[in-house]
C-alpha cells in the first residue's frame, strides 16, 4: 500500500498583538487503483488522483479543509489530526465533488463534535453525487470505498471560519473543475488552500468543461493569484509536489487549460488529443484523467469540426 505523504509544515505568526501561532500542515492521499478499464488504457494504469487536505492549527483548535475520498484514507487522515493533539472544531469542504467530501463520514466518527461545513451553493452541488448516476459511478471505480450515504456538509454561517481569533476567509470564486468552487485565504498564514482551483504536477479534470467554462477557470485562478499568497495548497497534488512556488503552481494550472482548449480546436479525436496533450504535459501524473476528459469532451461533440 502507498504511504501517505505529509508535505513541509508551514509556521506562520500573527502579528505582535497576538501570541498565539498558526500552522498549516498538508496531506496528501495516494493515487488509489481504479477498477475497470477505460480503454485503451491498460489494467494497473488507471488511478484516481492523489487529493490533499490541509490542517490549520492554533494553540488548541484546528480546522481542516477537505476531508479526501476513500475510508482507507480519511481513516489516516484521522490518525494524523490526532497526532497532532488539537482539537478538530470544523472540516471545510471547498467544492461538492466526492473526492473532497465522501471521507467525511469517517472523519466525523473519529471526531463527532466537529461540524462539517461549506457554502449553501457548494451543498447542492455535494447532493448532486449521492444522485443514482454518480453513486454508480464512484462504485464502479472504486468497489466497496464509497460510503453507502455519504454525509453531506451543512451551511457555513457567513464566510469566515475563527480560528482562536484568526481569520480563515472562504472566497466562492466560481467554475474550476466544476462550479462552484470556493477557496480558503488565511492572511495570517500567506496561504490559500485553493481546493480544484489549482492543481500541481497532475493532469486537470476537464471532462466536464467547454470553452467558457475552461476560460471561467483561468479566471478563478487568478483570482488567486491576486491573493498574492506565499503558499497555495493545490486540491489535487503530486504527493512531493511543493507548496511554496504559488507562480509555478497558479501559472502551470493555467497553461495546463490553454493547452487543452488550444490542442483539442484541432483534434479530431480522443487519441489525437491526448497524444498532443502528453507532448507538453507527459510529467505530469494520473494520466487517468487526461484520457477521462478527452474521451468526455469529444462525447460532447468538442474539438476540430472537419
Ligand atoms: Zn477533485
Amino acid at each position: 500500500m502507498n504511504p501517505v505523504i505529509c508535505g513541509p509544515r508551514f509556521i506562520a505568526r500573527k502579528g505582535t498583538a497576538m501570541s498565539s501561532s498558526l500552522h498549516l500542515d498538508v496531506l496528501v492521499a495516494p493515487y488509489n487503483p481504479i477498477a475497470g478499464l477505460i480503454s485503451p488504457m491498460s489494467k494497473g494504469e488507471a488511478t484516481w488522483p492523489a487529493t490533499s487536505v490541509s490542517l490549520i492549527s492554533g494553540e488548541r483548535d484546528a480546522v481542516l479543509i477537505d476531508a479526501a475520498l476513500i475510508p482507507a484514507d480519511a481513516s489516516r487522515i484521522a490518525e494524523w489530526i490526532r497526532a497532532t493533539g488539537k482539537n478538530l472544531t470544523t472540516i471545510y469542504i471547498t467544492h461538492g465533488h466526492g473526492d473532497h467530501f465522501f471521507g467525511l463520514n469517517t472523519i466525523l466518527g473519529a471526531f463527532p463534535a466537529a461540524k462539517a461545513v461549506t457554502t449553501a451553493a457548494v451543498i447542492l452541488d455535494a447532493q448532486q453525487q449521492l444522485s443514482p448516476d454518480l453513486m454508480q459511478f464512484w462504485n464502479t471505480i472504486l468497489p466497496g470505498q464509497i460510503p453507502e450515504l455519504p454525509a453531506v456538509p451543512d451551511a457555513l454561517d457567513g464566510d469566515i471560519i475563527d480560528l482562536e481569533g484568526h481569520e480563515l476567509r472562504t472566497i466562492t470564486v466560481g467554475q474550476s473543475d466544476t462550479a462552484p468552487s470556493t477557496i480558503v485565504h488565511i492572511p495570517g498564514l500567506d496561504a490559500v488552500i485553493a481546493g480544484d482551483v489549482a492543481y500541481n504536477g497532475i493532469h486537470q479534470w476537464l471532462a466536464d468543461t467547454d470553452h467558457d467554462k475552461r476560460m471561467q477557470w483561468i479566471i478563478s485562478i487568478e483570482r488567486v493569484e491576486a491573493l498574492r499568497p506565499a503558499i497555495v495548497v493545490a486540491g489535487h497534488k503530486r504527493p512531493d509536489a511543493r507548496d511554496d512556488d504559488p507562480a509555478a503552481i497558479l501559472g502551470g494550472t493555467k497553461t495546463y487549460i490553454r493547452d487543452f482548449d488550444q490542442l483539442l480546436s484541432g483534434s479530431h479525436s480522443a487519441q489525437e488529443l491526448v497524444d498532443s496533450m502528453m507532448v507538453l504535459h507527459g510529467d505530469l501524473g494520473n494520466p487517468y484523467t487526461l484520457w477521462t476528459a478527452a474521451q468526455s469532451v469529444f462525447e460532447q461533440g468538442q474539438g476540430a469540426s472537419s
